[in-house]
């Protein structure tokens, strides 16, 4: 089915026959692609060239050393990643992940201390390399069923969602449980190396980052070292391992308010395990993120690595409980009739850096909570400048916009925030989101104790909301504490709509 070509005949290749296979040769590095190349003519054992394009989703899951890629009947492996000639842009970017396998949060550089999960949890620092091109090596010929292709499970983490993405969907279930369709979710992955490794706390590939030439973290240890001496000789620099980042665009749903990692992990597996037996996915097809949230929660994003996105997650949306029931089956009536997980219900070979969390009898209990999914409202495109008059002055206001956001409260009539209103007599009051045409106040209290806390700013509260609701304004106060309780967010977040909304 797919053909070889040499270098110069790429152009007329058949792009639809690469797509079925997921080459995509000819995918635009322009649009956050990268490609690696074979040379056939440097190799005894495979004579043809190759140029193997993905988009980033794919390549930073799948060009990493020590995985191995097929293409042509022949198995091959990534060798070295096209570095920059200039060292000053080989620079890598730190990142500090979660030590505890329970609490494995990501933090960009910057970050330090956001995340109520991490917040007493140790970290350790990790420098990844921006993930590029690169070239591959042959490894050896395919002979064995292609349903036993291997693919080396990888530890693959997230950054917190930037407000970036073409729009969408919020969809709600009657527990209060959210989900959300976002096309073209601006994300970025970081891939931490092999999930066995970084099990035992062992990050990043080995790369020698003034060449790029890479090494499998499985090779022996006398090639490992080797290589370490080789390159400091060579290249001056002794290679430390590296992982590997891209930022990429992605189809995903979110799924919001998860308690732990664990249930992150139990539920993602289970909807994909019932996505699968449904629409006949491959085990990549889709894949998940768990991303440590400010307010110690987590959230999970199910997202789709094709680029541009293949329409299986709308496939999933449609079908929803047909969803779930399949997946509850499967989890229900596990052959083996296993303790918590096994290869017959929610263990694949893919998911290997989460199977110690799976557990079939939670991951269903899970499921349950998200029958009933109905849409609640649709989400516009956002481009990360805030869509409202105002900037936030601190990270607890983007907290209350993205829960305003969430719940679609934001549109063409607002909010401002930390709007000025000026009530007459001198008396002008700031409130931190402000609906101007409908007439909707809303304050957030507790911000600090010296804010809305002492006695004097009460008495100044209660008099700016008579004021207010004679001037016909609807005036909400929320305790910023009810932000990170899901149901108490969700009772505010109705009342507001309810004003805004009639
Ligand atoms: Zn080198
Ligand atoms: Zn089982």
């Amino acid at each position: 089915m797919i053909r070889a070509y040499r270098g110069k005949t790429q152009d007329t290749y058949t792009l639809s026959v690469l797509a079925l296979e997921g080459f995509l040769p000819g995918y635009g590095m322009t649009q956050g692609g990268c490609r690696f190349e074979f040379h056939g003519a440097d190799s005894k054992s495979a004579s043809r060239d190759l140029s193997l394009g993905r988009g980033l989703a794919q390549g930073v899951r799948e060009f990493v050393p020590g995985n191995l890629i097929y293409a042509m009947g022949e198995r091959f492996k990534v060798v070295s990643y096209r570095m920059s000639p200039k060292p000053e842009d080989r620079t890598a970017e730190r990142f500090e992940i979660g030590v505890d396998p329970d609490a494995p949060f990501l933090r960009l550089p910057g970050q330090a201390g956001k995340l109520g999960v991490a917040a007493a949890t140790p970290h350790a620092s990790v420098d990844a390399i921006p993930m590029s091109d690169g070239s591959l090596d042959h490894a050896s010929r395919i002979t064995d069923d292609e349903s036993m292709r291997f693919a080396l499970p990888v530890d693959l983490h997230a950054s917190q969602l930037e407000n970036v993405h073409n729009g969408g969907a919020t969809y709600t279930a009657p527990t209060g449980l959210q989900l959300q369709l976002l096309r073209q979710q601006k994300l970025r992955l970081v891939n931490l190396g092999p999930a066995n490794l970084s099990r035992q706390g062992e990050w990043g590939y080995p790369i020698c980052t003034v060449c790029g030439a890479a090494r499998s973290s499985m090779s022996s240890d006398a090639e490992k070292l080797l290589f370490v001496e080789t390159h400091q000789k060579s290249c001056g620099q002794v290679p430390v391992p590296r992982a590997l980042y891209a930022d990429v665009r992605v189809d995903g749903l979110r799924l919001r308010g998860q308690a732990s990692m664990a249930d992150a992990a139990n539920l993602c597996e289970a909807l994909l395990l019932g996505a699968r037996d449904l629409l006949d996915m491959g085990e990549r097809d889709l894949t998940w993120v768990g991303i440590a949230q400010d307010d110690g929660a987590w959230e999970a994003f199910v997202y789709d690595p094709m680029p541009g996105g293949s329409g299986v997650l709308d496939e999933i949306l449609d079908r929803w409980e047909q969803v779930l029931d399949g997946a509850t089956e499967r989890l229900h009536g596990c052959p083996e009739a296993c303790a918590t997980a096994c290869y017959e219900c929610l263990k694949n070979h893919s998911n290997a850096f989460h199977q110690p969390y799976l557990d079939r009898v939670k991951a269903a209990d899970l499921l349950a909570t998200w029958r009933g999914l109905k849409v609640q409202n649709t989400i516009e495109p956002a481009t990360g400048d805030m869509p409202t008059k105002g900037q936030p002055h601190h990270s607890k206001e983007q907290v209350f916009l993205l829960a305003l956001q969430e719940a679609g409260l934001v549109g063409d009539d607002g909010p401002e925030l930390n709007a000025k209103l000026d009530l007459g007599d001198g008396i002008v009051t700031s409130p931190d989101a402000l609906y101007r045409n409908k007439k909707v106040a809303v304050y957030l209290d507790g911000m600090s104790a010296g804010l809305h806390g002492n006695p004097k700013t009460q008495q100044t509260d209660a008099m700016t909301n008579r004021i207010l609701k004679m001037e016909g304004y609807h005036v909400h106060r929320i305790p910023w504490s009810a932000l990170s309780d899901p149901t108490g967010k969700k009772q505010h977040m109705e009342a507001i709509g309810h004003s805004l909304h009639g």
